[in-house]
């Protein structure tokens, strides 16, 4: 019985039409109806899409989007030292700096894509201990970014399409902001929007993450020292007037619209936000997730309190809503090199637990078929949303056997609060 009813709630779930929105979707039918009645009505949603024309990345001659040979495999780290840090610190703490890297969208099959793609060797074959997080929202099997980056972020399921908030709408706590009123230093990294999803769980809140606008304002007071995304247009030009920008840098941040302008930065508070809208595809961004990820870390190790940053590969999620294969081993890959620079780093510092996870899986993605000798990979979509598949979780550093097991995507919460004394 209680498996015919799962089944029936699958279907039900999966049962919509949804647009292709990135990460932010916009649902039809029967189950909006009944989320509205749960969250009040809302405005239908068309985020601004991508800047940047859609491009193939290279060896995708064919343009074919379910296949693809990655043309240029890279190497992955090699770890110097595996010498982590297991006993307790003078101040009580075995686990120093957290490194929180959230994959939007990235499940297993995604990973297995890039593994294939790049001849059978990741940086992810690093990690020492992994885990399963259940993703639900609390009203819905197949959550949004916003209803599981609100999980991971404050410890609390809340409603599909709210996010930093709990299921009544109250502003929830997150660890960045719990990190930076323990003194620790923060950081919130990623590449899609900075009021998206899963930034906005770490450093804003609002039952209704299509209000970007109020989202924004959630940052003037996070306390979030180095903050990197898109989406500036939020900020500068807004339906109110206010210049956020200008009265971040009044509250003593410093602004960088530019790489070149955070290079003589090396303290104090900085907002780095280059793009107007999204932050471009891994074939046209390069590697500016990888240095932004480590200008986090330059920065923030500077605290000898310990920091906590939360990095976010977050257009994975975008090709997955794209059925494009091309497109997402790309991503993962960037993803995968930056990890390798993480782990890199924190396997010299030997204080630092590095958590490597996803919110959700998307697309549905099966492995097909594929060559580990070339790098060819072939694979299969079953929906242009998110699925219902538990996500895995990878830990490295010191701390990292209390990821192992399956759990609730909140407890990555408890789990990274605990360890850091956050609490
Ligand atoms: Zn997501």
């Amino acid at each position: 019985m209680n498996r015919l009813k799962f089944i029936v709630l699958l279907t039900l779930a999966g049962w919509g039409v949804f647009s292709l929105s990135g990460c932010r979707m916009v649902q039809t039918g029967k189950s909006q109806q009944a989320e509205q009645s749960m969250t009040g009505p809302k405005q239908a949603y068309f985020p601004q899409r991508d800047s940047v024309p859609y491009s193939s990345p290279a060896g995708n001659e064919t343009k074919d989007k379910l296949q693809y040979t990655f043309p240029t495999p890279y190497q992955p780290v090699r770890l110097a030292t595996h010498q982590i840090t297991q006993g307790k610190r003078e101040e009580g703490r075995s686990v120093r700096n957290v490194v929180l890297m959230i994959g939007d969208g990235m499940g297993l099959s995604q990973i297995s894509a890039a593994w294939v793609a790049n001849r059978g060797a990741l940086n992810f074959d690093h990690f020492t201990h992994t885990g399963f997080s259940r993703t639900t929202a609390a009203n819905r099997l197949i959550t949004d970014s916003g209803a599981a980056g609100t999980a991971m972020a404050t410890g609390q399921k809340t409603l599909y399409h709210s996010v930093g908030v709990d299921t009544l709408g109250n502003r929830l706590p997150s660890l960045a902001t719990l990190a930076a009123r323990k003194g620790l230093s923060t950081a919130v990294v990623v590449t899609c929007g900075l009021t998206d999803a899963t930034p906005a769980a770490f450093c804003s809140g609002n039952a209704d993450r299509s209000r970007e606008e109020d989202i924004a304002l959630g940052y003037l007071d996070c306390g979030v020292d180095f903050i990197f995304g898109g989406g500036r247009v939020q900020f500068t030009q807004r339906a109110d007037g206010r210049n956020l920008l200008d009265e971040m840098a009044a509250r003593g941040y410093q602004v960088a619209t530019s790489w070149e302008a955070t290079q003589p930065v090396t303290s104090g508070k900085l907002i780095a936000i280059f793009q107007e809208g999204q932050i471009p595809l891994a074939a046209q961004r390069g590697d500016l997730f990888r240095k932004a990820s480590m200008k986090a870390i330059s920065l923030l190790s500077r605290n000898p309190r310990g920091f906590f940053a939360m990095l976010e590969g977050s257009r994975i999620d975008d090709c997955g809503h794209q059925n494009d294969i091309p497109l997402l081993v790309n991503e993962v890959a960037d993803f995968d090199q930056t990890i390798g620079e993480v782990l890199q780093w924190a396997s010299n510092d030997g204080h630092t637990l590095v958590i490597v996870l996803a919110d959700h899986e998307t697309g549905g993605l099966t492995l097909l078929g594929g060559d580990l000798k070339t790098g060819f990979i072939q694979g299969h979509f079953s929906t242009k949303d998110h699925s219902g598949i538990l996500v895995p979780v990878f830990a490295f550093g010191p701390g990292a056997d209390n990821f192992t097991g399956v759990y609730e995507n909140t407890a990555i919460f408890t789990k990274i609060a605990q360890l850091l004394e956050l609490d």
